[in-house]
């Protein structure tokens, strides 16, 4: 005979899938792969929205609120949300992927060395040293494999009972991962030489990993809207330049692009590096880099 014990009991061995929370859809996507059979993370910023400058809403801090894990990029994607996450329950667990072991970190200034004299008061506060840093880490699905280890790590870690299923689940999520690798290699081979622009400066770890030039970019990677003394100097390039593509991007209006179309011999595309056209779930990351795969290599062949 069941007792009310055993019920409660029962209730409550079901309901001990953690609650999890990701701030983009990329890293919605590769954490919802490692959680298949076992729940759903919620996607904390919706897919229509930029990273850059957005701010929390009251839904959003309640998600938050109710959160076991969290697993966000890191400051230098989403300053705005540090803030918040001092709020976490007690118990919770924020895991900031940039931290992670294993990545293949860029920085923006790839020539300005440790120890210069950049920006001391940014540092202070947060222990670990991420000026400068480039955190659109997931344009690299070689990051991507490292990033379902960690995310399985940690589920497990705090979900012992689903831990075989979380590690079953990354073995697939990784090998979908470096079929990706091989097919995105071949499909870049014919490009490598081409010149292109793009709206901001968040293409450096697809560029890296697929042996891409780099990209003149219109925004910093910040995604700061730029000046007209900006404008002018990449117009300047642009000309000297002449690219095969400006690309543009569906997170960012696209007049400044247009402007610079303006008489070249430029082809313009818009680039996705969001999902922002895709459905979030476990499939988007994999559809994310096709995509963008398909955009680079069409336009620029
Ligand atoms: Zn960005």
């Amino acid at each position: 005979m069941l007792t009310l014990a055993s019920i409660v009991f029962s209730v409550k061995a079901h309901a001990q899938s953690p609650s999890v929370v990701t701030d983009v859809a990329p890293i919605h996507s590769l954490v919802a792969q490692v959680m298949q059979g076992v729940g759903k993370p919620v996607l904390l910023i919706p897919a229509k929205v930029s990273p850059h400058g957005h701010a929390l809403k009251v839904s959003q801090m309640r998600a938050l609120t109710q959160a076991d894990i969290v697993f966000w990029v890191g400051e230098a994607l989403t300053p705005w949300l540090e803030k918040a996450l001092d709020r976490l329950p007690e118990d919770a667990e924020a895991v900031e992927l940039l931290d992670v072991d294993g990545l293949n970190l860029l920085t923006y200034d790839t020539d300005e060395k440790e120890g210069d004299d950049h920006d001391e008061h940014d540092d202070h506060h947060h222990g670990h040293d991420h000026a400068g840093l480039d955190p659109h880490i997931w344009l690299d699905p070689a990051n991507a494999k490292v990033l379902i280890d960690a995310i399985a790590n940690t589920l497990a870690q705090r979900d012992e009972a689903n831990a075989e299923r979380y590690k079953t689940n990354a073995k697939t999520a990784k090998d979908t991962l470096e079929k990706l690798l091989t097919d995105t290699h071949s499909a870049t081979k014919t490009i490598k030489d081409k010149r292109y622009i793009v709206y901001h400066d968040g293409y450096r770890y697809f560029e890296a990993q697929f042996g891409l030039g780099r990209a003149v970019t219109i925004a910093d990677g910040h995604a700061a809207k730029p000046g007209a003394k900006r404008l002018i100097a990449i117009r300047k390039t642009v000309a000297e330049l002449s690219p095969h593509c400006i690309f543009s991007e569906s997170q960012f209006e696209t007049r400044p692009v247009q402007s610079l179309l303006r008489g070249t011999d430029a082809v313009e595309a818009q680039l996705d590096p969001m999902g922002q056209s895709i459905e979030p779930g476990p499939r988007l990351y994999e559809t994310l880099i096709r995509n963008l795969t398909n955009t680079f290599t069409r336009c620029l062949k």
